[in-house]
């Protein structure tokens, strides 16, 4: 079991946290990266990346976060393989602990644990994600262009990218498994006025239907007469909800009900002097790698300002 000492330490090996690395070791604050469960978060689990800029050519998810991680490291940073089972906020520097035993003392923290999309599940959504599934139109809905597609849920999430979904496809079923949404007004009336989008009600997802060639349908089951059906589709996107990484720091920092931790806003500082949140883990709106990156980014800058604070306070003292 070793102690690691760093001015900045990073849980969290997404967009969000290799831009707070870069920053900060440009910065000489030498930080490092503990990379979690998913090293490099969640666009190693997608594959063609078209909207993150610089790339006029379509790139892969894994490749674009393995450059990221090089370039990081190219400028300094520790890239340590372990997952953070607890920390320890209200001493100075923070402490996290690895589930090995390693102990991780940082001068600042940057949280940059990210978000999980919720998946709903059921036989085939594993076997065919990314042939056909997938949890972000906003990411993959480009490759949707004039084909049939579903999007299940039925919150804010599900009606925006049923609604998004327009902009590539004139035929898009939006399947709920109650008969009303708890989507805003505004978005309902959106959805119903749309004439691209219908929606089946109360049906919830059994399974999805495909091969090596991808995806076909969702097979369906009527929650209310237990009626099975299969929609054919060439696409379906499950939209039921994020759910943020914070378990570690309840009870320590604020969060708000779905669990997104809260930072002041406008910047990535939260409650705790030196402690930053960046990423998905405090944004449930816009939730992409270009957005996580410049809260990264953001973080980083903020760590410094905070070190060097502290260092001109301690001089003069
Ligand atoms: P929500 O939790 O609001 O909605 C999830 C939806 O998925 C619900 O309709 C739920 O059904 C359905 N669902 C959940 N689990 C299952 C399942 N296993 N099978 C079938 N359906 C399921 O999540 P959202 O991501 O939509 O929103 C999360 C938060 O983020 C909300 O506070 C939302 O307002 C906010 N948000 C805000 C946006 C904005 O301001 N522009 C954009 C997107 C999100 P049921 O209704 O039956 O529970």
């Amino acid at each position: 079991m070793a102690t690691h000492t760093t001015r900045m330490l990073i849980i969290g090996s997404g967009p969000a946290g290799l831009s707070a690395a870069i920053y900060g070791a440009r910065a000489g604050l030498k930080p490092i990266v503990v990379q979690g469960l998913q090293p490099g978060g969640q666009l190693t689990i997608t594959t063609d990346v078209e909207n993150y800029p610089g790339f006029r050519d379509v790139i892969q998810g894994p490749w674009l976060m393995a450059e990221m991680q090089a370039q990081a490291e190219h400028v300094g940073t520790r890239m340590l393989w372990d997952t953070i089972v607890s920390v320890d906020l209200k001493t100075w520097p923070f402490r996290a602990v690895g589930d090995g035993g390693d102990i991780y003392e940082g001068e600042t923290l940057v949280i940059a644990t990210g978000a999980q999309a919720k998946w709903l599940g059921v036989p085939g959504e594993l076997e065919l994600s990314g042939k056909g599934v997938s949890a972000c139109a906003t990411c993959d809905g480009f490759f949707y262009r004039g084909k049939k597609v579903v999007v299940i849920g039925g919150g804010n999430t599900a009606v925006e990218e049923a609604l998004y979904m327009t902009n590539h496809s004139q035929d898009v079923t939006l399947i709920h498994r109650r008969d009303s949404l708890r989507c805003e007004k505004i978005l309902e009336d959106r959805l119903v006025a749309n004439p691209h989008i219908k929606v089946l009600w109360n049906k919830a997802v059994d399974h999805f239907v495909g091969g090596a060639t991808g995806l076909t349908g969702v097979s369906l089951k009527d929650t209310v007469t237990g009626a099975v059906s299969v929609e054919p589709t060439d696409g379906a996107f499950v939209a039921i909800g994020h759910a943020p990484s914070t378990e570690l720091f309840k009870d320590q920092l604020a969060a708000d009900a779905t669990g997104y931790l809260i930072v002041e806003p406008g910047t990535p500082k939260t409650a705790i002097p030196g402690v930053f949140a960046c990423g998905d883990v405090m944004d449930h709106v816009y939730r992409q790698a270009v957005t996580a990156a410049g809260t990264g980014c953001m973080a980083a800058l903020d760590a410094e300002r905070f070190l060097a604070a502290r260092e001109h306070r301690q001089a003069r003292d």
